[in-house]
């Protein structure tokens, strides 16, 4: 008996790859660089993504063209960013039609990742506390952030080890987005969140970027349950390499005493960075880059420049470098170089893909803000 079990077990096997080859890719609508990112590597080639949002593109101003909405509409799988960036989805994906699952991302953040708007402990930057800074809405004049690093950093590690990132096997993954998959809705999506209570910048966190890295494999192998072995694999493979890109991030950081740690930008798109490294941010505007900096903002960063003889300020890729001139002629600091805050670079950046982007964003605060 036993030899013939063996030829059906070949043959099961063979049927299932050929099967599995026969399949055409999984189609998938990414609608952010990160997002497309991280499908590539946990999809490999068993997918086939449309990146609509490009990378440069400024995220908070973008509106799909209909090109872009027929990806979204033939998805089986639409990657959004969430927490409120997406609004298009609502207003236009569901009427064109579309019907393909949705994972949004920053939606499915664990309270112990995701940063809300405005949270972070003490405002100490010498301006009056007037009701605006109370006021967490994006377009709100944004308060100095405290660092909260010590504290919240425990709880991200715990909830970035609870993704199956260190599952043995493929359920495991499935399973860990199992919990969630009825999130994966049919448009209209349902955030269970009010997207102007939190921050929306997750990938400035790699914690939560390896999180939603697991969420997607997860997503993946509930998709086609046949491949979920490779989907895991692939997975895994990202979080050891998103691990290793933090653990190389936070020994750079420690060349930055704590007292430097301090992080001037155009708009407030580093809270998770500065939670996880310890900085203050003092954005110029806030959680979107569409607000104009009011003159009574410039002229408290002024004084708290110079009261705290920060060296150096950054300008934005996405943001008019006009503001921080300003900044930079009014106190003596220097222009410290050119962040990425809202995702990856064009092709010919040098920051066109997520790892390139956060090195190169730590590195620039490093050459900044180290000492000689
Ligand atoms: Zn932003």
């Amino acid at each position: 008996m036993k030899p013939h079990w063996h030829i059906t077990a070949a043959f099961m096997l063979s049927a299932a790859i050929a099967s599995a080859d026969a399949q055409p890719p999984l189609k998938i609508a990414s609608l952010h660089p990160v997002l497309t990112g991280i499908a590539r590597e946990t999809g490999g080639g068993l997918v086939s993504i449309t990146g609509v949002l490009p990378p440069g593109v400024d995220p908070h101003v973008f509106e799909p063209s209909a090109i872009d909405l027929r990806a979204i509409v033939n998805a089986d799988l639409i990657l959004a960013a969430g927490l409120g960036r997406e609004s298009y989805l609502d207003r236009r994906a569901g009427r064109a039609g579309a019907s393909g699952r949705i994972l949004s991302a920053g939606d499915m953040l664990p309270d112990a990742l995701l940063l809300r708007a405005g949270g972070g402990g003490h405002r100490h930057d010498g301006h009056r506390h007037d009701e605006h800074e109370h006021d967490a809405h994006a377009h709100a004049p944004p308060p100095t952030r405290a660092r909260a690093a010590a504290a919240t950093n425990a709880n991200a590690r715990a909830a970035a080890n609870d993704t199956g990132a260190d599952s043995d096997t493929a359920t495991a993954a499935a399973s860990a987005a199992g919990a969630d998959s009825d999130t994966g809705a049919a448009i209209p999506h349902s955030a269970t969140r009010d997207p102007h209570s939190a921050d929306p910048h997750w990938w400035q966190s790699v914690d939560c970027v390896s999180f939603i890295a697991g969420r997607i494999g997860g997503e993946l192998a509930l998709l086609r349950p046949e491949s979920a072995d490779v989907f895991a694999r692939n997975t895994r493979a990202c979080q050891r390499r998103l691990a290793a890109l933090k653990a190389w991030a936070a020994a750079e950081i420690a060349r930055i005493p704590p007292a430097r740690r301090h992080l001037v930008t155009s708009h407030d798109a580093f809270g998770y960075l500065a939670r996880d490294y310890g900085f203050e941010i003092h954005p110029l505007s806030g959680l979107s880059t569409d607000g104009e900096p009011d003159a009574r903002r410039l002229a408290a960063l002024i004084r708290l420049i110079r009261g705290k003889n920060i060296p150096a300020v950054f300008a934005e890729n996405n943001a008019s470098p006009r503001v921080i001139a300003n900044l930079v002629s009014e106190t003596g600091a220097r222009t410290g170089g050119t962040l990425y805050a809202d995702g990856p670079g064009p092709a010919d950046s040098g920051a066109a893909t997520y790892e390139a982007m956060y090195r190169h964003n730590i590195r620039t605060l490093v050459e900044a803000l180290a000492p000689e």
